[in-house]
């Protein structure tokens, strides 16, 4: 049963979406080297053609962002991102063409299906639908199509820092979210409302070089990185982030009082969704620790005087050095004097509230075409184009939002730069009516 407002999905714009979607995975954008210009110039024909503006900018020829224009009257404007470009691809890792781009049992297979062709393909379906039907927006309905998301800076942060005038936007809706999973038999979509700040770092230890046949000669410093290594099987205590708690209170069912035991909580949703917890809930309640690389000597036989382990450290969004160096304090406590710390690049993560108009719209179009369904909100424990947009556009909401019901997050996720990659069709029709919805629904 369809709620009112929310018609069932049109066939023709499935069946347009799916067809657009075998087009991009055809089109090799694997990056490097990128060379997305070819599918942008299809996207922007077809745009221009359901009465879009269309302009192709960039920092290089070969690599251009498409920003598609519709509308220009009084109102928000809303934008849909999406990037074009892909890792690559082993063939002869995959059990099907990574390039076909063809439909088979109900999916379209290729890189790029899920990381993020396919979201692209809805967005563009939808905007393409919406325009040749005469609809016209309030304000201004944008689709932007970045490249150069999966390695450089040549897509939303050239476009954020350079076109500010020509990607400005009140709502943008990206990738990160909107794949659903199940808790104690209920379903949930998530909704991606931050990224994760990124705060990697270099412990180093001292100490003085020798033969390494005569270890009473020199002082190893390889040793000396002993204690902390085996304190980072540990992570930092778990943090009440706002989206952690409201995570947990939805999937739980049940409102979390003051002050939640959250480790208890945590393993209560453990006991129920093992992966859930493990996958969504834990790195979205912490600042996660991990070691991922080690270096000492570059001699088999030389006592190395300096050791330096590389630890991948991801925290809360807006969370701060200062309170990321107490978290790693609170791990490495004493086995931390002697050794130098040096943050790599240190990036802070950021969000958008969750309780806004766009939100609410979206709440509510899950409601109405899965009554059985709840939306949650996740921080995404990696980066994504979002944070260009949040730091470009103060006022601006920022959700990574793509419903997926057939194919769940669980099965999707290990598909993203995995191999196999795929989409369902279904998913690809319910992800294009969801954008031609909340295009009317926010803009009039
Ligand atoms: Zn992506």
């Amino acid at each position: 049963m369809q709620a009112s407002g929310i018609a069932a999905v049109p066939s023709e714009l499935r069946e347009a979406t799916v067809e657009l979607l075998g087009e991009l995975i055809r089109h090799d954008t694997v990056n490097p080297p990128g060379n997305e210009r070819e599918l942008q110039g299809l996207l922007a024909l077809r745009l221009a053609e359901a009465g879009f503006e269309c302009e192709l900018m960039g920092a290089e020829p070969e690599r251009p962002n498409l920003v598609a224009r519709l509308g220009d009257g009084e109102g928000p404007t809303l934008a849909l991102l999406g990037h074009c470009d892909t890792v690559p691809a082993r063939s002869e890792e995959w059990s099907f063409d990574p390039w076909s781009g063809e439909l088979s049992g109900g999916e379209v297979r290729g890189r790029g299906a899920q990381d993020m062709k396919g979201q692209v393909a809805a967005e563009v379906a939808a905007a393409i639908a919406l325009g040749r039907s005469g609809w016209r927006p309030e304000g201004e309905l944008l689709v932007i199509c970045t490249a150069d998301e999966e390695r450089g800076a040549l897509g939303a942060e050239w476009l954020c820092t350079q076109r500010p005038d020509a990607v400005r936007a009140d709502y943008v809706i990206n990738e990160g979210g909107g794949a659903s999973f199940e808790v104690g038999g209920r379903r949930f979509h998530s909704l991606c409302v931050g990224e994760k700040g990124i705060f990697r770092f270099r412990l180093r230890a001292h100490g003085r070089p020798g033969h390494a046949s005569t270890p009473g000669l020199g002082d190893n410093a390889l040793l000396k990185l002993a204690p902390a290594l085996a304190a980072l099987a540990d992570q930092p205590p778990l943090d009440p982030t706002p989206e952690g708690l409201a995570f947990l209170a939805a999937t739980l069912g049940r409102e979390l009082g003051p002050g939640p035991e959250l480790d208890a909580v945590l393993a209560e949703l453990a006991g129920e969704a093992p992966e859930v917890a493990s996958f969504l809930a834990e790195p979205m309640l912490r600042v996660t620790l991990v070691p991922t690389r080690a270096h000492a000597s570059d001699k088999d036989n030389v006592t190395p005087s300096v050791a330096e382990l590389l630890v991948d450290c991801r925290v809360p969004p807006e969370m701060g050095e200062p309170e990321v160096r107490e978290r790693i304090a609170s791990v490495l406590g004493a086995d931390h004097a002697g050794l130098e710390l040096e943050l790599v690049n240190p990036t802070v993560g950021n969000r958008s509230p969750l309780d806004t108009r766009l939100s609410v719209a979206i709440g509510e179009w899950l409601a109405a075409s899965d009554p059985e369904a709840t939306l949650v909100p996740v921080t995404l424990a990696g980066f994504s184009d979002s944070n260009w947009f949040r730091t470009a556009f103060d006022s601006a909401i920022v959700y990574g939002f793509c419903p997926q019901r057939e194919m769940g997050l669980l099965e999707a996720a290990p598909l993203i730069h995995g191999i196999d990659e795929r989409a369902s069709a279904n998913d690809l029709g319910l992800a294009a009516s969801f954008y031609t919805w909340i295009a009317r629904e926010l803009l009039g």
